[in-house]
C-alpha cells in the first residue's frame, strides 16, 4: 500500500486519477437501471453483460476503456469472446476451472454454469473462493482441466515456477487460457528493481516486475505446454471490436502436454 501511495503522489497524473476515482465511485453507486438509461445507446456493445451502450468510459488511464455496466474493460471483453468461440466453448463439456484473480465481471456468470466445476482463487482472495499462491498451489496433481490467468503473472517474481504449477495441477490435454500485458521485443525483467516510480516507468505499472515480450510462449513452453497465440484479429472482425470497445491484444491458449 505505502508502495502504491508513494507511486501515485509521484505519478504527474495524480490529479486527473483522483478525479476520475471519484467519478467511477459516483457512477458504480448508482443503480444499475439508471445507469443503463444513462448510457443506453445503439453504436457499443459490452459481450460479457450484453448490454447495448452509446460508449464506454475512459477512466483513470487513456488506455481503460470501462463498461459502464459491469466495468469490464477491453481485455475482459475479448476473453469474454474466446471463452465463448469454439476454440474453448466455455458452456460446452464439462470441465473443472480454476480461475486465478477472478475479475467480478465474469466470475459469477462461471461459477453459474451447470457444466464447470468452478474454483477461484486469489493470493488475497478479494472476491475469490479460496486463497492460493500460484506458485505453490494446494491442489494434487490433475485436479484440474482448465485454469484461467489473465494479467497476473507480470506481478509474481517467479513466474517460471507459477507456470509449472498451472501444468502439474491440469490433466494431460487440459487447457490453460493466459493472458500478460505485452509488447514486441523480448520479455524485459529485472528482479533487484524495486522502486515502484521505476517499475511503472519500465513495466508499465508500480506493481510489476517484468513487461513480457515476444518470447513469451516460449516461457509457456518451457513448463510442458503446447502454445498457441491468438491476437484480436483472430477472434472479431475490426468493426466489431470497435462496437465491443476491444483492443488489438494476445490470448495464449496452452495444452498441457
Ligand atoms: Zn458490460
Amino acid at each position: 500500500m505505502r508502495d502504491r501511495i508513494q507511486a501515485a503522489l509521484q505519478s504527474t497524473e495524480t490529479i486527473r486519477r483522483a478525479r476520475d476515482f471519484v467519478v467511477g465511485s459516483g457512477l458504480r453507486r448508482l443503480p444499475s437501471a439508471l445507469r443503463r438509461k444513462l448510457f443506453y445507446g445503439q453504436s457499443h456493445f459490452c459481450p460479457v453483460c450484453e448490454s447495448d451502450l452509446r460508449g464506454f468510459l475512459v477512466l483513470n488511464r487513456d488506455f481503460l476503456h470501462w463498461c459502464p455496466m459491469c466495468w469490464s474493460l477491453q481485455r475482459h471483453r475479448l476473453v469474454w469472446r474466446f471463452l465463448h468461440s469454439s476454440i474453448i466453448d466455455i458452456a460446452g463439456r464439462r470441465r473443472r476451472m480454476l480461475h486465478i484473480a477472478p475479475e467480478p465481471g465474469f466470475a459469477d456468470k462461471l461459477r453459474r454454469m451447470p457444466n464447470l466445476d468452478y474454483l477461484s482463487a486469489d493470493l488475497y482472495a478479494r472476491d475469490a473462493m479460496v486463497r492460493m499462491d500460484v506458485c505453490d498451489i494446494q491442489y494434487p496433481d490433475a485436479s484440474f482441466d482448465l485454469v484461467y490467468c489473465s494479467h497476473v503473472l507480470e506481478h509474481v517474481p517467479d513466474d517460471r515456477r507459477a507456470l509449472r504449477e498451472f501444468r502439474r495441477v491440469l490433466s494431460v490435454g487440459g487447457e490453460a487460457i493466459l493472458l500478460v500485458p505485452q509488447r514486441h521485443g523480448e520479455t524485459i525483467e529485472d528482479p533487484a528493481l524495486t522502486d515502484p516510480v521505476e517499475r511503472e516507468r519500465r513495466f508499465g505499472q508500480h506493481d510489476h516486475v517484468r513487461i513480457y515480450g515476444d518470447d513469451f510462449a516460449l516461457r509457456i513452453e518451457a513448463a510442458g505446454f503446447r502454445a498457441r497465440e491468438y491476437v484480436t484479429a483472430d477472434l472479431s472482425s475490426p468493426a466489431e471490436s470497435t462496437r465491443m470497445g476491444i483492443d488489438p491484444d494476445r490470448i495464449y491458449h496452452c495444452i498441457a502436454a
